[in-house]
């Protein structure tokens, strides 16, 4: 499979008056064609903050990439030319984020909104770009669209609404989507219909995904690969068998015990006790040490070098590094 994304060693930091948040830290991530790579973490993980990087969507400044580089197809997005990007934005990468009320526009027809970014990058007519935009409110399962195109967002049910940006997103049929916490803003039962949407719109068009989410549910719904951040650091990748029935970073343990299992009933929900590090001056060593029920004399000092498991299976802990116990000694004498 061909690599549609590489992100290398990228480095996020906002400066504010408190001083510099090192929001993302050495983040290594790659995408291949028509899959979907779920990102999870806590909230302030630099989960969003790297995708919206992609599309160069951080606020420059008080943002800052300080290093390391995005390939999409080979192009570099940290430094391509904005008027590169804005060719790139909405064609080539769209984005869809959690609310779906703030991405459409109240004032005009849906059909309008629809049509608009068509008739703005593709040689389209009039009549070409409204068939379209029927065949996509179709792919989305929104019933009637001849009728709906006319309508407005404030019609539109909640779940419907996201369909339309959904719709909207991929009308000039893009080669990768990135949904930020695409279901947050949903009740549980609609947020199973927009996954499975998702679903079915990866089937039917091979677009790649990578979708943001907190919600280990989410993931175990749709996503091929997971990457687990944590303060700014992707700190274990693997396919979604892996991190759900192999994890190995005590994080990733962690998370999986705190949210609740259709497959194990009756098991006790454990929270992960303590906070995440403050990124205005994040430890040298691992980040969870302060939380972590493992943490060993070098957790706190040196960061654990990757340890590949498998070839889609990679994880940043000493637990898997043997030279845990030699580096630990060497610190206490
Ligand atoms: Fe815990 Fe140490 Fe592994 Fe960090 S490196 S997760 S502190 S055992
Ligand atoms: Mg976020």
């Amino acid at each position: 499979m061909n690599k549609i994304l590489e992100i290398h060693n990228l480095h996020i930091s906002f400066k504010t008056f408190g001083g510099e948040v090192q929001a993302v830290r050495g983040v290594n991530l790659d995408l291949y064609e028509g899959e979907t790579l779920a990102i999870v973490g806590e909230s302030g993980c630099g989960k969003s903050v790297t995708a919206s990087s992609i599309m160069r969507l951080i606020p420059t400044p008080p943002g800052q990439i300080k290093e390391g580089s995005i390939l999409f197809k080979g192009q570099d997005m940290t430094k391509c030319s904005d008027k590169k990007m804005r060719g790139i934005r909405g064609v080539d990468i769209s984005m869809i984020f959690q609310d779906p009320m703030t991405a459409l526009n109240p004032t005009l027809t849906v059909g309008d909104q629809l049509t608009e970014g068509l008739r703005q990058h593709r040689r389209v007519t009039k009549k070409e770009a409204d068939a379209q935009a029927v065949d996509m409110l179709n792919l989305v399962g929104i019933p009637n669209p001849d009728e709906r195109m006319k309508q407005y967002p404030y019609q539109f049910s909640g779940g419907m609404r996201q369909r339309i940006v959904i719709a909207m997103a991929l009308i000039c049929e893009p080669e990768l989507l990135i949904a930020d916490e695409p279901t947050t803003a949903l009740d549980v039962t609609i947020q199973a219909q927009i996954l499975q949407l998702f679903n079915k719109i990866q089937k039917e068009t091979g677009v790649s995904i990578i979708l943001i989410t907190h919600d280990l549910g989410v993931v175990a719904k749709v996503a091929d690969r997971i990457a687990v951040m944590y303060a700014g650091k992707v700190v274990e990748t693997g396919t979604r068998r892996e991190i759900f029935y192999e994890p190995q970073h005590p994080y990733t343990k962690g998370l999986l015990h705190s949210v609740p299992r259709l497959d194990q009933k009756g098991e006790k929900l454990i929270p992960i006790d303590g906070t995440p590090p403050d990124l205005f001056s994040p430890p040298e060593g691992c980040p969870f040490t302060a939380r972590c029920p493992a943490a060993m004399e070098v957790c706190s000092r040196i960061y654990p070098y990757s340890t590949v498991r498998s070839e889609t299976h990679e994880v940043d802990c000493w637990l898997q590094d043997e030279r845990a116990e030699k580096y630990s000694a060497t610190i206490q004498s």
